[in-house]
């Protein structure tokens, strides 16, 4: 007898079908969510693995050799991707960034690089498209991105302490190669390189200046992001986030910093800049001061499900409308009919019940929808 296997759909995150309007929309650029903000930026997470296993995104005992990765046919095919990123674009998305798990482990990613740089804005301007990624495997990859179309690439990098640092990849990857990573991106053009080191109170707090110290004066823009409560593994508590304001108050008091303005609405990251003219440092104070009134940002997972926020609990299955024929016009309006209904802002509402709030809501990983 032959046995036939059947794939199931993912179900340990719920989702939604994604809602085919009955007056199809044409798309514009303008289209807005229900607190009257633009869609910009896109995530796109390539694949649920990696090869490191951070304590606050993927810590060993929950991501074991017993876990269930999504299997290969829920992925996203690169065809697929580039579709949805089309549709985004057409209303609106002018950047795009790559991320996971680890992006650079999907296979052939330089391929994808080479699709979605073809993409044009509705006024026929290339995207900024980018990566995260955590330096493993970019002194070999970085000139292959780069030919491929790779804007700028984005490095995470927690300490430069390689017992700490060991400790919070929790597979030994030595701190070296990732420098050398960073090293090798600059060299081929793939910078301004930006460098995130989540902060986790008790764990890492000690890197901050030194930190500061290793990349000031050199063109590398180091940003220090603030422990999050995302997806439901990392036993998140409000003590171990270090506040933003701690962070540039530790880096001031040795290396005098001045705030500067923003880049553009919707950035993330607080810009400050050495007073003596050795560069710049960012901190994202995604816990303390959320910036929700400003997201700009939808995300897209590895098996194509649209969320409207990292904390979101259900994605939008656009998947299954591609893999259900429909039509270009019906997917981007569904892409509009998601948008225009959003009213997400988590970080604001966790601002007034931190907690309690972290913990009772059932959260996707963000190795599942990307960071
Ligand atoms: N593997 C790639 C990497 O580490 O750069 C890309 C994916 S990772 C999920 C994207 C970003 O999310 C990284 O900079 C990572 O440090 C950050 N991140 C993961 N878990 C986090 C948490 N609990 N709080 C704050 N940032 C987190
Ligand atoms: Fe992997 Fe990035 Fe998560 Fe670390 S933060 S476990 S490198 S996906
Ligand atoms: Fe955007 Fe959600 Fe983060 Fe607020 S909590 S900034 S809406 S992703």
């Amino acid at each position: 007898m032959v046995v036939k296997v059947i794939p199931i759909a993912e179900q340990r995150y719920p989702d939604r079908p994604a809602v085919i309007p009955d007056v199809l929309e044409t798309p514009t650029g303008l289209l807005s969510d229900t607190l009257s903000r633009p869609l910009r930026d896109l995530r796109i997470s390539v694949t649920d693995r990696c090869n490191f296993r951070c304590v606050y995104c993927m810590p060993k005992e929950v991501f074991d050799k017993d876990y269930a990765f999504l299997p290969q046919s829920s992925l996203l095919t690169f065809e697929e991707i580039t579709r949805i990123a089309r549709h985004f674009v057409a209303h609106g998305v002018n950047k795009i960034r790559l991320t996971g798990g680890e992006p650079l482990l999907r296979k052939n990613i330089e391929k994808l690089i080479e699709m979605l740089a073809m993409l044009r804005t509705p006024g026929g301007t290339p995207l900024d498209l980018t990566l995260t990624t955590n330096g493993s495997l970019l002194a070999r990859k970085a000139q292959s991105l780069k030919d491929a179309g790779l804007t700028r690439v984005t490095v995470s990098l927690d300490s430069l302490d390689e017992t700490v640092f060991q400790r919070m990849n929790d597979v030994d990857f030595p701190v070296a190669e990732v420098l050398h990573g960073i090293d090798v991106a600059q060299q081929v053009g793939l910078g301004p390189i930006k460098v995130n080191m989540v902060v986790k109170g008790g764990m890492n707090d000690q890197e901050i200046v030194p930190m500061a110290r290793y990349f000031k004066d050199t063109p590398v823009i180091l940003r220090f992001i603030e422990y999050m409560d995302v997806g439901a593994s990392n036993g998140w508590k409000l003590d171990e986030v270090i506040p933003s304001a701690e962070v540039v108050r530790r880096i001031s008091a040795e290396m005098p910093l001045v705030e500067t303005q923003s880049n553009y609405t919707g950035e993330t990251a607080a810009r400050w800049r050495y007073r003596d003219g050795g560069g710049e440092i960012g901190v994202i104070a995604s816990v303390t001061q959320a910036f929700c009134g400003d997201c700009t940002r939808a995300r897209l997972s590895t098996e194509g499900r649209v969320y409207t926020c990292l904390f979101a609990s259900a994605g939008h299955d656009l998947r299954s409308l591609l893999r259900n024929g429909h039509s270009d016009a019906e997917v981007e309006s569904a892409i509009a009919h998601l948008w225009r209904q959003r009213g997400d802002r988590y970080s604001q509402l966790r601002t007034i019940n931190t907690e309690g709030l972290a913990q009772a809501r059932r959260k996707v990983e963000m190795s599942y929808i990307g960071g």
